[in-house]
């Protein structure tokens, strides 16, 4: 049933998708720039921003197999990387049988390779711990590994690890931690990745053979206002419509808890999104929305399925006789998007870009931009 009444949607814009995709590989033009669509694309609809990008991709990566194989149904051939690797030792055939590289960071995993297919052929990518000690081998453990995998698999091998502090310009953990894996390219001579999006905008000396591109490419940027992240277009637009217009004096309080109070006789916006669609509930008041090309302030507390906007500013209105003329039932409010910055959403609601995007939930459709 393709039914929809309401009309709060995520817009995903494409041309721009494929446009963040182009500036950027051309930012890391010696480098493969693997495209990152690990939780539905950043919540922008993997299978649709999979399609967009098949014919300038070559390489995709997710996080674990489930997400790999859902590419597949939804008719994606090119070659998909796993970040995690595998949870079960059964994912060397499905890897195997589905063109799948697998990124190995574990002894558990390496015991699976060696007992389940010693010849596994696909490429086979080493997480190596330089810093970050989340995911990885130790470097110390590095040449006790390479004892473990055939010539072949020796001959295609990546060796990949993960800044913790790329966005930082001024730390200088990220330079340590490319010495350490570099270290270890030269001793083996093999490929390396090590950059996401912050390490291909900060620093370029770590863009290596393959980048791994994440957050830029839906056109945000992981380190704030940067000249080179202001091309970035950003893909998503998060809209809904108002279904409600009120008129509250002055004194009285809109929403749960009663946490705002009306200053002055206030025109108040019901919108049809909610915490249920991944807007932020501690979204504060005064966090921006957008209105026919204005700028408006939430105010109350964000509810399961709605938020409350004052717009009386943005009404020409003559309070006296309450005729709002200027904004009516059914005009679209933009949450976030080319209008308002997802990140002074999130910075009003305690949070990064990354979060808001990946909690955009199910009930929110993700629909073309045309
Ligand atoms: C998610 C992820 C990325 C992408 O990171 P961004 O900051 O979104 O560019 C890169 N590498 C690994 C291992 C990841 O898990």
């Amino acid at each position: 049933m393709n039914y929809s009444s309401r009309l709060t949607q995520a817009v995903i814009d494409l041309d721009a998708l494929v446009k963040n995709y182009q500036y950027i590989d051309n930012l890391a033009s010696n480098s493969n720039t693997i495209a990152v669509i690990k939780a539905d694309a950043y919540g922008h609809d993997a299978a649709k921003v999979a399609r967009a990008l098949s014919a300038y991709v070559n390489l995709f990566a997710v996080g674990f197999i489930d997400e790999a194989l859902a590419l597949r149904s939804d008719g994606i051939d090119n070659t998909v990387l796993i970040l995690e690797g595998p949870f079960k030792e059964s994912d060397f055939q499905i890897a195997i049988e589905n063109n799948f590289s697998l990124m190995l960071h574990s002894d558990y995993q390496i015991e699976w390779l060696s007992a389940m297919s010693p010849d596994f052929s696909g490429d086979i990518w080493l997480k190596v711990d330089t810093g970050m000690n989340r995911l990885g081998f130790h470097v110390e453990q590095v040449d006790d590994i390479m004892l473990q995998l055939t010539e072949q698999q020796i001959k295609k091998l990546v060796l990949c690890s993960h800044f913790s502090t790329a966005e930082q310009l001024n730390s200088t953990k990220p330079l340590e931690q490319l010495d350490k894996l570099k270290k270890l390219v030269s001793q083996y001579d093999c490929k390396f990745s090590m950059a996401n999006s912050a390490g291909i905008l900060n620093w370029p000396t770590s863009h290596g053979d393959h980048t791994r591109l994440g957050l830029a490419l839906y056109g945000l940027s992981p380190i704030g206002e940067s000249p080179l992240s202001q091309p970035l277009i950003p893909v998503m637009t998060l809209q809904a419509n108002i279904i409600a217009i009120h008129t509250v004096k002055a004194g009285e309080y809109v929403g749960y808890g009663d946490i705002w109070q009306a200053q002055r006789e206030t025109i108040i916006a019901t919108v049809a999104i909610g915490y249920a669609d991944g807007y932020p509930r501690n979204a504060k008041s005064g966090t921006p929305v957008f209105i026919k090309g204005a700028i408006a302030p939430l105010v109350g507390r964000v509810s399961m399925d709605m938020v409350t906007v004052d717009i009386t500013d943005l009404t020409n209105t003559d309070l006296d006789n309450s005729d709002i003329s200027n904004i009516i039932i059914g005009d679209t409010v933009e949450l976030w998007g080319k209008n308002i910055s997802i990140d002074t959403v999130a910075q009003n609601s305690d949070t990064i870009n990354y979060e808001l995007l990946t909690r955009v939930s199910k009930r929110v459709p993700k629909v073309i931009a045309t």
